[in-house]
């Protein structure tokens, strides 16, 4: 069975998109944890941050830049969950963008 985030990127499942290029795409998380809450992937599926390779992550990076500009924020916060015991739930890498643009991010306990 294909993966979730593959489905969204072939437009199987509806997604509220922010940005799309050719490689990739960002698009609203279906349960937000910050007034912006973004998931931005590679179309090409990969599991998970460490099986990527590293030449993906140039043109990631400056894709997550123009999501923050299309946004219009410039603070904001990068997380990715590498892993189960990591909290990974979906099996296509993905960076979460979150930000709180009239305020500030909480900095939580996570254990
Ligand atoms: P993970 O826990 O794997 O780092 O994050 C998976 C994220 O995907 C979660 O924040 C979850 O809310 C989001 N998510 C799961 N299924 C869907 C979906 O079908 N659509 C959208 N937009 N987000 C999803
Ligand atoms: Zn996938």
């Amino acid at each position: 069975m294909e993966c979730i985030f593959c489905k969204i990127v072939k437009g199987e499942i509806p997604s509220k998109k922010v940005l799309e290029n050719d490689k990739f795409l960002a698009f609203y998380d279906i349960n937000p944890v910050a007034p912006i809450h973004v998931l931005i992937i590679p179309k090409e599926h990969t599991e998970k941050f460490s099986d990527t390779p590293n030449e993906i992550f140039n043109e990631m990076a400056e894709f997550i830049k123009n999501v923050a500009k299309e946004l219009n924020i410039t603070d904001y916060r990068l997380i990715t969950n590498n892993g189960k015991a990591a909290g990974q739930e979906v099996f296509h890498l993905h960076i979460h963008m979150v930000a709180n643009p009239d305020g500030k991010l909480k900095w939580p306990k996570l254990v």
